[in-house]
């Protein structure tokens, strides 16, 4: 029954692990979303929307002071300025934002370039929009790019570059030089670029996030997408955004006007009143309280003998199984759940080109209360034999 264009995509791994965790009673460090609440004034402001009356359909391209407020952050943490009526719009959530850009920007036959591992909406988007992925590989345990091997990715057909910074599941942050050998390439090639900067916050041990708009010559050729899902540990909410030059976010509004209209408009008020109240040490302590989430996930694993890459950025640790059990990694993710019920996901699924990359290594989320990942580090030391079962 489903259309040509899906079948290859099966069901999400997302939903798929929580399942699996919640049918096994396992910690589910799988499924990147907190299992705590965002901030409580935020929670406030929403109620407060509803009970005001902002509950009709809001702009289609986003409530007023939402886009004023998401102008107005902007220009305050990258000095990058766009207007908020054409140059700001709102989705459902960056996953809406990135799909109605794809359908709103692309031509059957254009050409898109992703990097692999990615989040898996992006190929699923350009089948779509009828487009043809041609994919990059980041390589554990650095991830570095060589601009030498993705020039060989760029053709006449090229249409749109994909980019993912801090990135999901890698936990890479590119560096300022990456950006600008990307950017190279993207000019010479004419092609756009979309950024997917959702983890702009969560970065870590002085790591930056460089908004690729923000590279010489880039701010016209880049639509860059975010959302208050990581900042506002409010993935329910389903409210990004999308900032760009006026021809590029019409391209976007052309398909979003018909996707989803417009997001939920009294989350779209709470945060537009959020976004203005906050100070800069909300962005600090809300590293600071993930970094210790980090660490703690991060010695746990290297105690029970996994050996995983430093997240510079991001809430995801990538971490490789090879001297804890000799299968591929959805083997590894069945075992992980039956042995110490703790689900995380098979990064395999997140390759086209070299899914071997993939089949040593696992995604662990620690987006969680820090009893709940002593919990699961409790648990894993059930691989090594230390605890009792
Ligand atoms: N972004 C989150 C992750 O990578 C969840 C995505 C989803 O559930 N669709 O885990």
């Amino acid at each position: 029954m489903v259309s040509k264009k899906l079948v290859p995509f099966g069901t999400n791994i997302f939903s798929e692990m929580t399942r699996f965790a919640e049918e096994m009673g396992a910690i589910n460090l799988s499924q990147g979303f907190p299992d705590f609440d965002g901030p409580p004034a935020l929670l406030e402001n929403a109620v407060k929307a509803l009970r005001s009356g902002h509950n009709q359909y809001a702009r289609s391209m986003g409530y007023q002071s939402l886009v004023e407020a998401v102008a107005e952050k902007i220009s305050q943490h990258y000095k990058l300025n766009y207007d908020p009526y054409t140059e700001v719009a709102v989705c459902s959530g960056a996953t809406e934002g990135m799909a109605s850009t794809f359908l709103g920007l692309l031509n059957p036959g254009d050409e898109v370039i992703v990097f692999e591992p990615y989040y898996d909406s992006y190929p699923v988007c350009a089948a779509l929009a009828g487009a043809v992925p041609r994919f990059y590989t980041l390589r554990f345990p650095d991830f570095t790019v060589d601009l030498k091997e993705l020039e060989k990715c760029f053709s006449n057909k090229t249409r749109l570059l994909v980019l993912n910074t801090p990135h999901n599941p890698t936990g890479k942050v590119f560096s300022r030089d990456e950006l600008e050998g990307i950017a190279g390439l993207c000019i010479k090639y004419d092609v756009i670029v979309v950024t997917d900067e959702v983890y702009e916050h969560l970065t870590y041990d002085g790591a930056e996030h460089i908004p690729m708009a923000g590279i010489p010559g880039m701010r016209d050729r880049t639509l860059t997408i975010s959302s208050a899902g990581k900042t506002f540990s409010l993935t329910g909410w389903r409210v990004g955004w999308i900032t760009g030059p006026g021809k590029l976010v019409a391209a976007f509004q052309s398909a979003h006007q018909y996707v989803t209209f417009a997001a939920a408009t009294p989350l779209q008020s709470a945060l537009a009143a959020m976004l203005r109240e906050i100070k800069d040490d909300y962005y600090h302590n809300l590293r600071g309280e993930y970094l210790g989430r980090r660490s703690l996930l991060l010695n746990a694993l290297k105690d029970t003998g996994f050996r995983a890459a430093l997240p510079m950025g991001t809430y995801y640790i990538l971490a490789d199984f090879t001297d804890l059990w000799k299968g591929d990694d959805k083997s590894f993710v069945r075992y992980l759940v039956e042995r110490c019920r703790v689900a995380a996901i098979p990064p395999s699924v997140f390759y086209t080109r070299n899914p071997e990359e993939g089949k040593r290594l696992v995604r662990f989320a620690f987006c969680k209360k820090l009893e709940t990942l002593s919990e699961a580090a409790g648990r894993l030391k059930r691989l090594t034999g230390q605890a009792v079962i």
